[in-house]
């Protein structure tokens, strides 16, 4: 893609082939469920500047990017679009004419999302994705059976399976790997639902670049609570107590932290 050249380039994985099958289940609960309680935005709100919103020039390209991007999602299945990159999803949309090609406008839009400075609008997160077109390595991750999610080998699954063994069955995935393409939608989605206001947008939800789901932490729940799992209830849970004893467990975003991110107990740290 000619087009990439001018864009700065730090690969920093390698080629995903093609992607597994895809789980489709009713009960798979995500982050596209999760939503930000007013509590935790008004705590963070505080000693926050005046809200910056996505600028009026990019208004078209952000709808349509995001009604093409569910296209793509519906047609390579919510498993696969985990993991899918930039370019398969260009790819995607221009092989299918339900979808239809990116315009350059749309793919303009999708890049200054990708690499503008959040700090901005008040999100402090570090960068962990340096080109839009950084690949998750398919031979690095597994799927979890019945989650529709998949964890890197070795460290990420690890933790996951001694936490099972250590506090039970009823603790269940709900985020692992995300690539740059699925942290681009979630966090589009956000910002449609908060009437493109990227600072609130981020209290919730990192922007694509700024994603620990890329390298390693996930998600956890607990099975049956629905939406909650993703709100500060989950803290109050018999799972949640259990969790936090574990010395091997760390959870990145705790209350106040410095990344301008709300209190996310439910998100585990792998380094
Ligand atoms: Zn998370």
């Amino acid at each position: 893609m000619n087009r990439r050249n001018f864009l700065k380039i730090l690969a920093c994985s390698t080629a995903m082939s093609s992607v597994g099958s895809t789980l489709f289940a009713k009960t798979i609960i995500s982050e596209e469920d999760d939503y930000y309680t007013v509590d935790s935005l008004n705590k963070l709100g505080q000693d926050k500047p005046k809200d910056i919103f996505l600028d009026q020039k990019y208004h078209d390209s952000f709808y349509s990017v995001i009604k093409k991007l569910n296209l793509v999602q519906r047609h390579v299945g919510f498993g696969n679009y985990n993991i899918l990159s930039f370019d398969e999803a260009v790819n995607t949309a221009r092989w299918s004419n339900k979808i239809g090609s990116f315009s350059d406008e749309e793919l303009e839009f999708m890049e200054y999302i990708f690499y503008y400075n959040p700090n901005i609008h008040g999100f402090y997160g570090e960068r962990t994705c340096q080109n839009i077109t950084d690949t998750i390595d398919k031979n690095n991750i597994v799927k979890i059976p019945y989650s529709g999610h998949y964890l890197f080998k070795d460290r990420s699954l690890d933790t996951y399976n001694n936490m099972i063994k250590d506090i039970g069955n009823s603790i269940i995935l709900t985020s692992g790997v995300r690539s740059v393409m699925k942290q681009m939608k979630l966090f589009l989605d956000k910002l449609d639902r908060t009437n493109l206001n990227l600072s609130q947008a981020s209290i919730s939800l990192a922007p694509p670049a700024y994603s620990f789901h890329s390298s390693g932490d996930f998600d956890v729940g607990k099975k049956g609570f629905g939406y909650d799992n993703f709100t500060e209830r989950f803290a109050l849970t018999e799972e949640f107590s259990k969790m936090i004893k574990l010395t091997y467990v760390d959870i990145r975003y705790t209350i106040n932290n410095k990344d301008g991110v709300r209190y996310e107990p439910w998100h585990v740290t792998v380094v």
